[in-house]
This record gives C-alpha cells, sequence and structure tokens, in this order.
C-alpha cells in the first residue's frame, strides 16, 4: 500500500492546479453568470491534453489513467464545477467508446475528442426516465446500411458542443436496448434552450431531439441488446467525474471557510479563535479527506477493473458519499461566513449551489446506495 502520488501524478496535479488558479479562477464566476465557457478556455483545455486523460496515447490521449484524471478533476473542480462537469460528461463518453468501440470507431472519434477539437457526450434520460433507464422509449428502426433514431433525451450534458454523443435506444426488430454513437449537429439533430439550472453552469445541460435521424449501422456501439450493459459500465466509470467534482467542491468549501474565519474579526480577533468555528474547520478537514480518499481509490481501481460488477458498487459507493459530503461541507463552510455566505461576493454561495447537483445526478444518491446494499445482500 502506497498513499505517495508518483512523480508522474504530482507533476499532473500540478499542471492542473496551475491552469485552474491561473486560467479558471480569473473568470469562475463569469463562467457562472453567462453559462458559458469561453471557447480559448476549452482550447487551452485541448492543448494540455486535458480532455483525454485516461485514454491511451494510440488514440491521442494522454496515457495518464483513471488515478490522473481524478487528480485532476478535484483541482479543477475546486474553481470551476461547471468546467469540471464538462469534463465528466465528455470523459464518460470517451470512456465508452474507448471500452466497447471498435477500432475503426476508436480512430475515427477518440483523437478529435482528446484534443477537445470535439466533445462528448452520453445520453441515457428522457422525459419519462432517469434512475429506470430500462425504461426508455427512443427507437432505432433498421432501414438497409442505416438505424433511424427518433426520441428525445433529457438533461443532456455537452448537447450542445459537436462531437460524438453515445445514445441509447430501443432497437425495434430485438426490442433491446441498443447504444450507438451519433454524430452530433447531424440532419434531424437538434436541442433545446439551456436548461436554467441551480448550479455547475458553464456545463451546458439540454435535451436532444431526434427526428429521424440516420445512423450508419457501422456507428452501432457493441452488439444489439448490449446497450444496458454498456450503459452500466459507462455510469460507473462516469461517477469517477461526478465524484471528484463533489470532491473538488469539498476542498473549495474547506478553503473558502479557511480563509474567512482568519480574515473576519470579532473584538479584534479572527471568528477562528471559537471552538465552534473550529469545529466546522475540523468537520470540513474530515470530509474532504474521507472523500480524498474514496475518489483516489476509485481512480486506481478503474485502472484496475476485473469484475465490472463490483467496480460499479465501488463506484456508487464513492458517489453517494461524496454527493452528500459536498453538500454538507458547502452548508458547514456557509454557516461559517453567516450572513456574508449567502451573497454572490462570496465564493460560498456559488460552491453550495454547485454542490447539490452531485446527489441528484448520474442516479441520486438513494440509488447509488441501493447498488451498494445490493452488493452486500447477493452476497
Ligand atoms: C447537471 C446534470 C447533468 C446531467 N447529465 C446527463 C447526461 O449527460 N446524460 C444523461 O443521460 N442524463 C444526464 N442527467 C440526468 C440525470 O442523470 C438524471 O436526472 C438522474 O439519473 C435522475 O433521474 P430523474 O431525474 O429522472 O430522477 P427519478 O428517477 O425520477 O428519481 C426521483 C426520485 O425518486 C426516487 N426513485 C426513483 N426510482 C426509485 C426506485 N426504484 N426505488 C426507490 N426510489 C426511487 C429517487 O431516489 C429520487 O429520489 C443530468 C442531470 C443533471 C442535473
Amino acid at each position: 500500500m502506497n498513499f505517495e502520488l508518483s512523480k508522474e501524478q504530482s507533476l499532473l496535479q500540478a499542471m492542473a492546479r496551475d491552469f485552474a488558479e491561473k486560467r479558471l479562477e480569473p473568470i469562475a464566476r463569469q463562467i457562472d453568470e453567462e453559462n458559458q465557457i469561453p471557447a480559448e478556455i476549452l482550447a487551452e483545455m485541448g492543448e494540455l491534453e486535458l480532455f483525454g486523460i485516461p485514454i491511451g496515447e494510440e488514440y491521442g490521449g494522454a496515457a495518464g489513467g483513471y488515478d490522473g484524471y481524478v487528480l485532476v478533476m478535484e483541482q479543477i473542480a475546486r474553481i470551476s464545477g461547471g468546467v469540471a462537469m464538462t469534463l465528466a460528461a465528455h470523459t464518460l463518453g470517451l470512456g465508452a467508446l474507448d471500452k466497447f468501440g471498435t477500432e475503426e470507431q476508436k480512430q475515427k472519434y477518440l483523437p478529435d475528442a482528446c484534443k477537445g477539437k470535439t466533445i462528448a457526450s452520453f445520453a441515457f434520460t428522457e422525459p419519462g426516465t432517469g434512475s429506470d433507464p430500462k425504461q426508455l422509449t427512443s427507437t432505432a428502426v433498421k432501414e438497409g446500411d442505416y438505424y433511424i433514431l427518433n426520441g428525445t433525451k433529457r438533461f443532456i450534458s455537452n448537447a450542445n458542443h459537436p462531437g460524438p454523443c453515445v445514445i441509447f435506444a430501443r432497437e425495434s426488430e430485438s426490442q433491446e436496448v441498443t447504444a450507438f454513437i451519433v454524430d452530433k449537429w447531424c440532419e434531424g439533430y437538434s436541442i433545446s434552450e439551456p436548461w436554467a439550472k441551480i448550479g455547475m453552469k458553464g456545463g451546458v445541460l439540454t435535451d436532444v431531439y431526434m427526428e429521424n435521424i440516420k445512423v450508419p449501422a457501422q456507428n452501432l456501439l457493441g452488439q444489439i441488446g448490449q446497450g444496458f450493459p454498456i450503459l452500466l459500465y459507462g455510469i460507473a466509470l462516469g461517477k469517477i467525474g461526478t465524484s471528484t467534482a463533489a470532491l473538488g467542491g469539498t476542498l473549495a468549501a474547506l478553503e473558502e471557510a479557511l480563509k474567512y474565519v482568519k480574515e473576519k474579526t470579532h473584538r479584534g480577533a479572527p471568528i477562528a479563535k471559537f471552538q465552534a468555528i473550529q469545529l466546522k474547520i475540523a468537520d470540513l478537514k474530515i470530509k474532504y479527506e474521507t472523500s480524498r480518499w474514496l475518489c483516489y481509490r476509485l481512480g486506481w481501481l478503474a485502472n484496475n477493473i476485473k469484475d465490472p460488477a463490483a467496480f460499479a458498487a465501488e463506484a456508487a459507493l464513492a458517489k453517494a458519499y461524496c454527493g452528500d459530503t459536498v453538500v454538507e461541507a458547502a452548508k458547514i463552510a456557509m454557516d461559517a461566513h453567516g450572513s456574508y455566505g449567502l451573497m454572490k461576493d462570496y465564493n460560498i454561495e456559488r460552491i453550495l449551489r454547485d454542490a447539490l447537483i452531485g446527489p441528484e445526478i448520474e442516479g441520486v444518491s438513494d440509488m447509488q446506495k441501493m447498488i451498494v446494499a445490493g452488493s452486500l445482500l447477493k452476497r
């Protein structure tokens, strides 16, 4: 057991911290207010190879593993939840392509996506189903060498950006859930106005409308009827992103609280002198360290998946814990700010709004706990 970062991991972490502090911090509030990440920032992230960290070099990735991805996500999310959400949804899409794509599909889609020239999406949620994707109703009808896709996908991250989108639909002959790679903005593809969500702004969320989208048969991802395993595997990897987005938020909450309680004075001394404040600081540190080690371990586990179901349970555990914990941490840090924490002048206001997203996405926290319990009770 070795808890020290390797030299490569330390360098990757330092690079991400440097980028986040120098390039994201000055515009984090702007991203939140405009619900948009400037194009030059996305381009810089591409140059730094942040869009393809766990993907192999042969497909244009940085070959940094999921352990490297965890370190980067933590630093990005510490500064901007919206940028972290964009990166997490993109990496989720790439993870599924990398695992289940044919050599041809990987050569076609991964290199541009790893450089940030395209941004990936992963679409399963529909107006009628979120936690229970077996109920999805989008259809794929075979017509010659094509599948014709119809339906609506709800709350899809990055759907506004060009690039590949892994879309789940029911294949009409087999009636089985099947995955397809759709080129966003192809004919028949359109999106709604962005949802006005509470936090993680800049990570744009829209519905996707599929009206007779013609998908070449070679864009079938995996086999007909393999959609559900692809979905489960993809979402399990995706929970590394949601867990570490929460981890970064917890670190930000700790840092904001520490800064404030040293600056704010009562009767001439910082409020850090109060024991009640010290207890809050200790609670925040405990929450950060527990989330941190769960996430770092999850990154290592993702590099070494032997049993996908066992990994899915570990990912669910980390996601449930980190997602709930960031909300508690942000609230504690806000309490330490008193009324000032409610004001947009203080970062903790945005950190709490961003935190509230964590427990509700990629399967709500209760669903994660049911996965954890299921993995224990079936034994
Ligand atoms: C910021 C953001 C980004 C997102 N990005 C994407 C994306 O890129 N792609 C995508 O496909 N989706 C995305 N989503 C959608 C998200 O993953 C779903 O909304 C989420 O899985 C929850 O589904 P739901 O909202 O339909 O909740 P529901 O499934 O309706 O759950 C509502 C409540 O019912 C409870 N519940 C549901 N089923 C059961 C059950 N069987 N037993 C007990 N309780 C139950 C839940 O615990 C929850 O409390 C995103 C959402 C957000 C907010």
